[in-house]
């Protein structure tokens, strides 16, 4: 679709399920690697699993302090104290026979002839023998996790395409793996259009204003596993606007701010359109962010979204994140929504789905959300009070207190 003449207006899901489409086209294409060391890996994507070199655990390990022996003759009680085995240790002396028990610490290898592990707060001790306190039943396997219960040597540990937490660099350190094949990350431009904007480090003119959103862009580039690329200002002038995307086709992405309304002004399209454009949408029914524009020239994918600051924000989130982190190899690609309690009653008129600042607060019993006031989508203060936007779906009109509603998160 690329008739300067057609506008395609694509509903909220309509156009999140379009740039679905697109992630899995572009999942498909072969990502470059590059090796990390495992301290530098955090935040990475794996390329390539991480498998386990052998049994996790590798030995029956013992989850408490306490005694090992048999279940079966436990209750007898009395049992001969063979000795003390410390965790790093092997025990050497044999199976463990009835009637024996082997004092044992956290995390030490479970000898062989002991089925359980009985905790030091429920026996007592005379005279070297060790006898359960009070009725209590002991199963075989207690306090015992077995030899491989957790992966199998050759187990996939840490799948590909995910990125690299805490939880995933302690599993790859426990394998041994110590440097890791990471997806590169994706280059992203970053185009700021506008004739009012001047860079943050300038002093306005009392009718000009700062740059904000190639760093707003920038940081959630960053937080999406891409690599920023900040050109610098585009003019609002057709060919300057050209020649701007058409160098920054050279990255794997590109995003451009402002331009993308119907002003005289706006020539994000038209410039597009001249480059040889594809348009997948040229706006959504979404407030924020109407006019977004989502296309490829030739195989870059291109967003054009509008340039009031908290519109960037939002758009980016819902469309642009998800495409990054998919062009990062990354195989959970969100947006992320979280649910919450609304505090205060939400009206609307419907027809937009509406992405509302809102401050989230939550504990251990769950999350509440209400609204912030704001004074439309170039509100930044606002922004900044807000920790998430509170979800209004496009044929709602009133959201009740108390209802449990839906929250970007960004
Ligand atoms: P536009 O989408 O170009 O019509 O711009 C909409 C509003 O967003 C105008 O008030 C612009 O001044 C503002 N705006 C556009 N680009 C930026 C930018 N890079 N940083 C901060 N505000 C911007
Ligand atoms: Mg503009």
């Amino acid at each position: 679709m690329s008739d300067p003449s057609s506008s395609i207006v694509l509903s909220y899901q309509h156009a999140a399920a379009v740039v679905r489409r697109a992630l899995e086209r572009v999942r498909t294409a072969k990502r470059p690697v590059e090796r990390v060391a495992l301290t530098a890996a955090a935040g990475r994507v794996l390329a390539e699993p991480v498998l386990a070199d052998r049994d996790q655990p590798p030995f029956a390990k013992a989850t408490r302090d306490g005694y090992a022996c048999r279940a079966a003759n436990v209750q007898a009680g009395g049992l001969r104290v063979l000795g003390v085995l410390r965790a790093g240790e092997g025990w050497a002396q044999g199976a463990i026979r009835p009637g024996e028990a082997v004092e044992i610490m956290t995390g030490a290898a479970v000898p062989a002839g002991a089925d359980c592990v009985v905790m030091v707060e429920h026996v007592t001790l005379v005279e070297g023998r060790v006898s359960l306190t009070g009725p209590r039943a002991i199963g075989v396997g207690e306090n015992i996790v077995p030899a491989g219960a957790e992966a199998r040597s050759g187990d996939v540990v840490v799948p590909a395409g995910q990125r690299m937490g805490a939880a995933q660099i302690a599993a790859a350190a426990a394998c041994g793996a110590t440097d890791l094949p990471v997806f590169s990350r994706p280059r992203v431009a970053i185009l700021a259009t506008g004739d009012e904007l001047v860079e943050a480090g300038e002093k306005p003119l009392a009718h000009q204003i700062r740059n904000s959103n190639s760093y707003s862009l920038a940081a959630q580039v960053t937080a999406a596993g891409g690599e920023p690329e900040v050109f610098p200002i585009v003019r609002d002038d057709r060919a300057e606007t050209e020649r701007a995307i058409e160098k920054a086709t050279g990255l794997d992405v590109v995003v451009l701010s402002g331009g993308v309304s119907m002003g005289k002004f706006d020539l994000v399209e038209q410039a597009l359109l001249t480059l040889g454009a594809e348009f997948f949408f040229t706006g959504v029914r979404m407030q924020p962010g109407k006019p977004v524009v989502f296309g490829r020239l030739r195989e870059v994918c291109f967003f054009g979204l509008p340039g009031n600051p908290i519109s960037t924000m939002v758009t980016f989130a819902l469309f642009v994140a998800p495409l990054v982190r998919g062009l990062g190899g990354e195989s959970s690609c969100g947006p992320h929504f979280g649910m919450a309690r609304l505090e205060e009653e939400v009206r609307v008129s419907a027809g937009l789905t509406r992405f509302l600042p809102a401050r989230v607060e939550s504990d251990v019993h769950g999350a509440r959300v209400r609204r912030i006031e704001w004074h439309g989508s170039g509100d930044l203060a606002a922004g900044v009070r807000a920790n998430g936007f509170l979800v209004v779906p496009e044929t709602a009109e009133r959201l009740p207190a108390g209802e449990i509603v839906s929250v970007l998160e960004i």
